[in-house]
């Protein structure tokens, strides 16, 4: 039986004082049920005040991306070495935003879990595809193009990831996948990291999932958490969907 693993994704959202306020919700009543992790993927400049809050608590932390890279003339990059010295446990690699706008290709987001493992992260792997790849029934092949770059680059590393299935037009839409749309998808990625002896990574659903939803797809047998957007930024919501 895989653990439940629900990370809530900030984006670029939050100040220090509305920070405070959901991380103390989240320390004050986050009890961490067995079998249950709970964990935020803050702004780099709040993985120190994640790190203070969070410290003490049954609640995990990590960043939202890190660089390819070791160190050196990266201009505005985070290595994952200084995410990792923040006492982070995870960090998401090729969310869909990172790749749409940022230009980040499946090889540099391989390159980045591998940065990830190689700091001692967990890196949280974003897999996806738009509607259109959808509506042209090309769902099943971009995934596992994008599930093959992973295994590819981290060979029997993989089985030290988190994937997160995150189809492109339920993120921040409020449209999200049925539980037997996910859980098509997510028996297809699972299916995919076992060629590579990865078959029991923890595989996310992302996309508009709501306490209201998160019972029904958490339910799916490949289905072992979620990845949450908007829905994190709310400790109530964020507590439920913890429970659900
Ligand atoms: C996300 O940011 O990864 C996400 C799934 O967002 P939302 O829950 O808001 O759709």
């Amino acid at each position: 039986m895989r653990d439940r693993l629900i990370v809530g994704n900030w984006k670029m959202n939050g100040d220090l004082a509305t920070n405070a306020r959901l991380l103390r919700r989240l320390t004050a009543e986050w009890r961490a049920p067995g079998g249950r992790v709970l964990a935020v993927c803050v702004p780099t400049p709040y993985l120190a005040q994640a790190q203070s809050e969070l410290r003490a608590s049954a609640v995990a932390w990590g960043a939202q991306d890190v660089s390819e890279h070791v160190k050196g003339a990266y201009t505005g990059d985070v290595s994952a070495a200084m995410v990792a010295e923040f006492g982070a446990r995870y960090a998401i690699v090729g969310h869909s935003e990172r790749r749409q706008l940022h230009g980040e290709t499946d090889a540099v987001v391989a390159a980045k879990a591998r940065a990830a493992l190689a700091a001692g992260l967990v890196p949280i792997a974003c897999v996806g595809e738009t509607l259109a790849e959808r509506e042209r029934g090309d769902t099943d092949s971009v995934v596992a193009r994008e599930v093959d770059a992973l295994t590819d680059a981290l060979g029997a590393d993989t089985s030290r990831i988190v994937v997160a299935y995150e189809p492109i037009w339920a993120i921040g839409t409020g449209r999200t996948a049925t539980p037997e749309q996910a859980q098509a998808v997510h028996a297809a990625v699972r299916a995919r990291l076992a060629r590579a002896g990865a078959g029991d990574v923890p595989i996310l659903y992302g996309g508009s999932v709501k306490a209201a939803n998160a019972a029904a797809l958490f339910a799916m047998a490949d289905i072992d958490g979620g990845l949450v957007g908007g829905a994190s930024l709310d400790a109530d919501e964020f507590l439920m969907l913890g429970r659900a």
